[in-house]
């Protein structure tokens, strides 16, 4: 479904005043240290309506760091499925494209009751990118700056007014209510975000082609030097891991409270330390650096595309920001472009 409408911006505040009545609001806020952060919103004024196009991902609202998954006891067991009604206002394209990869996942052939309970309750409103950040690449990928679907919501931010899209039953269920705050859109509007369109395209300082990355690999031709090099320079810090809104990786462990009670918790997990998939005989699937560095980008590149058809990579740039030993997405696929893996 589509359907579009447009929004002045004087009515914005007052709309996510209504629907924080029904449910829990999450936007862009300042955070602590300065940062710009996802997080609940007590006072409507303060949501960053221009925030840069990198916050962190909004991963964590659907597939927490941790969480509990159920109780148990003498007594039983008790399940802690999450099924609050969120919103969650101010996200970018990349984020929402990396989402539908994690409905596919986690929503695919094995269901996941605990993503998909949260799923089910949160609405995104997403916020096309005016301004990409110079470590985003996702004009490459099809992933953004802007989206034609896939969203629930996407505003398009025209300066007084933003254009509505409407693209899933989740997202009209939170605006007929309050139609009377919306106007249906002229052919200006759809000018004005044509030229948005245009003119984020034309600020894109990354021109990313992960298809010849992916092509490159199949060919045979990057010598193992080459992810030597890459994993030489790795801290296996797990950075890149927690920050990509599309690794999904778990662990599991009980943990015991009593003699009598205890909770089964899930914890992010990353394919980057030595530990992961460990067993219990003491094997180590990938027990090199250089393998777990290499099955990363093999995972993102290679395998993503013949299970979903798309690259597991959105091209967010967050892993550009977050590694310590400069080791990214984007500088792998122009390496493996260029051969060369010197700084
Ligand atoms: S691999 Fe890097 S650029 Fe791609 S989606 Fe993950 S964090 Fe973003
Ligand atoms: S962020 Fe960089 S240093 Fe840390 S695990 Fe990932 S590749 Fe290694």
């Amino acid at each position: 479904m589509k359907k579009d409408m447009i929004l002045e911006k004087s009515n914005l505040s007052y709309w996510l005043r209504q629907l924080r009545k029904e449910m829990l609001l999450i936007g862009p806020m300042h955070g602590e240290n300065g940062d710009i952060v996802l997080k609940t919103v007590e006072n409507i004024h303060e949501i960053v309506l221009d925030c840069p196009a990198l916050i962190p991902s909004p991963k964590e609202f659907l597939f927490p760091q941790k969480e509990e998954m159920f109780g148990f006891s003498t007594e039983g067991t008790k399940n802690y499925r999450n099924s609050k009604r969120r919103l969650i206002f101010g996200v970018r394209s990349c984020d929402v494209s990396a989402i539908g990869l994690l409905d596919r996942f986690y929503g695919g052939k094995f269901i996941d009751d605990y993503y998909t309970a949260r799923r089910e309750n949160t609405v995104f409103i997403s916020v096309g990118c005016n301004k990409p950040d110079p470590t985003c690449f996702c004009n490459g990928l099809g992933t953004g700056p802007f989206l034609s679907s896939g969203f629930d919501i996407q505003f398009s931010d025209l300066g007084d007014r933003y254009l509505v899209e409407i693209g899933s039953e989740h997202g009209l269920s939170i605006v007929k209510k309050f139609s009377h705050l919306f106007s249906k859109p002229q052919k200006s509007d759809y000018d004005d975000q044509y030229e948005a369109i245009l003119s984020s395209h034309a600020m894109f300082e990354k021109r990313i082609n992960l298809e010849n990355a992916r092509q490159k690999i199949l060919s045979g031709s990057v010598e193992d030097s080459f992810w030597a090099g890459v994993a030489e320079r790795c801290f296996e810090c797990g950075g890149c891991v927690y920050e990509c809104p599309l690794c999904t990786c778990f662990n599991v462990i009980d943990r015991k409270y009593s003699a009598i009670e205890g909770v089964r918790l899930r914890n992010w997990d990353t394919c980057m330390f030595r530990g992961f998939t460990k067993m219990a005989v003491n094997v180590w699937p990938a027990e090199k650096k250089i393998m777990r560095t290499k099955r990363w980008y093999f995972h993102k590149l290679l395998y993503y595309p013949e299970q979903f058809g798309r690259f597991g990579c959105v091209g967010c740039g967050r892993c550009t920001i977050t590694c310590p030993g400069r080791i990214d997405m984007a500088t792998i696929a122009y390496r493996l472009k260029v051969g060369n893996n010197e700084d």
